[in-house]
């Protein structure tokens, strides 16, 4: 898989390959081009070309193109689906939900012409109006983890270019085909060539965007280590960044709530995507003696779940994505046990026939977790739910604030004043009450607090817009010149 760049695939021979695998068979699938600072830099050059003449296309075909765009993903649903589960281990049912996710954003990127908006003040001094304008930044650069392979580049470049800018997508390199096939699709829709390019690669590609010249502005979403360090080259280079990261969402079950909707919320959000996702649940807190009859229905929910190939149909839960992050996250429920946590369901030794070497674990849920323990502390990124028990709301709220992260949190109850006391002292930038997963749609923005967010911008909604343009502000006199004189004050 070759970078993509001025609307071809590159031909050169690349720095290095690295291997990309079918995480379901735990065999090499096919290779992807690992770029080096000279292959960020001929596609920098290329984008910046294109960008002077993609900033003066009207708004109107701006519009046209995403809305094709549109179109054609939505044709090639399946076909992305089928890239993201074949490098990913997702099912396909979710690998289809985070392209209509992704999509998501391009619809609202489509309304760039109403999203550009100014505002107008019209006789601010006698004859003197002011306005403002929105305008592109140039060339912008957007790395991206595997986890969403589709959704999170969608999260980025369809309002980066229908903002007028020209954008250098870097893909993590497990998972990096669906990006490829949007950048294709874009193409096909009638983005000029050279508006969007994709250089492949890991960490040298990263940083060669991070120093680059020519790059205005960097998007960044993947771990918290990397996005700090994201966070602070960039600035260091005098980019914009927004640089998002790790979570260790919690879900908190007081005793007045349906303790089976809670029950189905924590294992969708726990195990869906076997936990490789930024706003799954990996911490249930159980309020109040809640704990016993909620694990128990855990468990039972547990017991009914298939772990195997993303591709074969009742599949609830593929593969982690690679083995190295199997070893890791397994090594995590260990060392829970050897905490001393209750190991309640081990899904380590789960075998699926047929797949033998896929990176495979099954949920796992462990119980009396405390807040010392690493299982609890770390972001693990697996299908692990760590339960802990606390007496009131205020120690679960307390627990949360606490740690390192804020980007989802939830509640689950029947109490409006609990919900509200919650929702109002909860520190976390996404949060849900009664609602497992609380993503904001796309017309508000994304984004967490404390290390799950570097940058004071979260993604798309009116922050992308925001983003990934300047304000202008313009103040004008159209008026006879009849009274002028010189005048030393300061203008009032
Ligand atoms: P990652 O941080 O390992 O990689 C993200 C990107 O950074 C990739 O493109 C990768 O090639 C690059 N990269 C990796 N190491 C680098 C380094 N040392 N220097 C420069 N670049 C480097 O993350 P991942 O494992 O791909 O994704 C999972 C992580 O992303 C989890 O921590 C998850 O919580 C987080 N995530 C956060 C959000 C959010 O919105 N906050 C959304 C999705 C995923």
């Amino acid at each position: 898989m070759q970078h993509f760049v001025g609307g071809a695939f590159v031909q050169d021979e690349p720095a290095a390959w690295a291997d990309v695998h079918d995480p379901a068979r735990g065999a090499v699938a096919s290779r992807v081009a690992l770029g080096d600072a000279g292959a960020v830099d001929q596609a920098v050059k290329v984008a910046l070309d294109a960008q002077a003449a993609w900033a003066e296309e009207s708004l109107g075909v701006r519009q046209q193109v995403m809305l094709e765009f549109i179109r054609l993903v939505e044709r090639s649903r399946d076909e992305l689906a089928e890239l993201v589960t074949g490098e990913h281990g997702k099912t396909l049912a979710d690998a289809r939900a985070e392209v209509n996710a992704g999509l998501d954003v391009a619809k609202f990127a489509a309304g760039i012409p109403h999203l550009l908006k100014g505002d107008y003040s019209e006789n601010v001094s006698r004859g003197v109006d002011t306005y403002s304008i929105r305008q592109p930044l140039g060339v912008v650069a957007g790395i991206t983890p595997f986890n969403f392979p589709v959704m999170v580049p969608m999260w980025m470049f369809p309002i980066a270019v229908a903002c007028g800018n020209a954008f250098v997508l870097k893909p993590s390199e497990k998972d990096p085909s669906a990006s490829n096939r949007l950048a294709e699709l874009a193409l096909e829709a009638g983005l000029p060539a050279g508006v969007l390019n994709v250089v492949h690669g890991s960490a040298p590609a990263v940083d060669a965007l991070l120093a680059h010249p020519d790059v205005a502005a960097v998007s960044f979403v993947g771990s918290t280590p990397v996005a700090r360090h994201v966070y602070e080259t960039a600035a260091k280079h005098g980019k914009r960044v927004q640089a998002l990261g790790g979570a260790k969402n919690h879900l908190v079950v007081l005793p007045d709530a349906d303790l089976d909707a809670a029950a189905d919320a924590l294992v969708s959000a726990a195990y869906g995507s076997a936990g490789e996702r930024c706003m799954a649940i990996s911490v249930a807190v159980a309020v109040g003696g809640v704990g016993d009859a909620l694990r128990d229905r855990l468990v039972e929910r547990i017991g009914r779940l298939s772990t195997a190939d993303g591709h074969d149909e009742g599949t609830d839960m593929g593969p982690l994505v690679t083995a190295d992050h199997l070893r890791r996250v397994s090594g995590y429920v260990q060392a829970g046990a050897d905490a001393g946590a209750d190991l309640v369901v081990d899904g380590r030794d789960v075998r699926v026939p047929g797949r033998e070497n896929g990176f495979f674990l099954a949920p796992t849920l462990l119980d009396h977790v405390r807040p010392d323990m690493t299982v609890y502390t770390d972001e693990i990124f697996g299908p692990v739910l760590s339960m802990l028990r606390v007496d009131t709301l205020d120690e679960a709220v307390g627990l949360i604030n606490g740690g390192e992260y804020g980007n989802g949190v939830s509640l689950f109850t029947r109490d409006g004043v609990a919900a509200r006391k919650f929702q109002h002292t909860v520190q976390a930038g996404m949060v849900g009450l009664n609602v497992p997963i609380p993503v904001p749609i796309p017309y508000f923005p994304f984004g967490g607090w404390k290390h799950s967010l570097f940058g004071d911008s979260g993604q798309y909604g009116e922050d992308g817009i925001r983003f990934f343009t300047r304000r202008k502000v313009v103040t004008s006199r159209w008026a006879p010149s009849a009274g002028s004189r010189v005048d030393m004050r300061f203008p009032a």
